[in-house]
């Protein structure tokens, strides 16, 4: 029963959080600070032409690069933040205890370094993947659906400018 619950958490390919447990545990953390609030930056992230990768290379070296993709973010933002597979290609970052410049400069690192992944293949080939970020800041005011929801829409927006870049949400009502 354990094992199963525990399988029902955590994405069995890249083995980092699912969205589920991404939510859980980020409702769970909001829940405990409730008299004493903790910022949080949200960071979704999803590789850019992933597609490609699959249609001309095959799914199995697909699933590799995302491996590598989950390993390198993990090790980059450190293992006291929080990492979840929110879908396909996208995954989700929630940075603790960061100022914005601070979370900026950590969004900017994980660009960089999957610039620099290199996955290899046969004939020594080598894939090179890049990924578009967007980033949004909790508050009090904001529940954490909305803050989700503005990082996507900052996402969008880095794929519309020409993807491989971090933006920031901004509001434009
Ligand atoms: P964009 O830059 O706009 O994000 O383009 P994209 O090609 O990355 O986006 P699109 O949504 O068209 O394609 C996402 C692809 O990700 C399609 C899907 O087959 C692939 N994908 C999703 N999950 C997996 C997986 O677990 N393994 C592999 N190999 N591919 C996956
Ligand atoms: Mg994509
Ligand atoms: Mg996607």
């Amino acid at each position: 029963m354990a094992e199963a619950h525990e399988k029902a958490l955590i994405d069995p390919l890249t083995q980092v959080f699912n969205r589920n447990k991404f939510t859980l545990a980020l409702e769970a953390e909001i829940a405990k600070n409730a008299e004493n609030y903790q910022p949080l930056t949200l960071i979704m992230l999803d590789i850019d032409w992933f597609k490609k990768v699959n249609d001309t290379y095959g799914h199995d070296v697909g699933d590799e690069v995302l491996i590598e993709f989950a390993n390198i973010i993990k090790n980059t933002i450190g293992y006291n933040q929080l990492l979840a597979r929110y879908g396909g290609e996208e995954f989700i970052i929630a940075l603790h205890h960061t100022n914005p410049s601070n979370a900026l400069n950590i969004a900017e690192k994980c660009r960089l370094a999957i610039e620099n992944i290199q996955v290899n293949i046969r004939d020594q080939q080598t894939i090179k993947v890049t990924a578009s970020f967007g980033v949004d800041f909790s508050s009090h005011n904001k529940t954490l659906e909305q803050t989700i929801r503005n990082a996507d829409d900052a996402l969008y927006i880095s794929k519309q400018s020409g993807r491989n870049q971090v933006k920031i949400f901004e509001n434009r009502e």
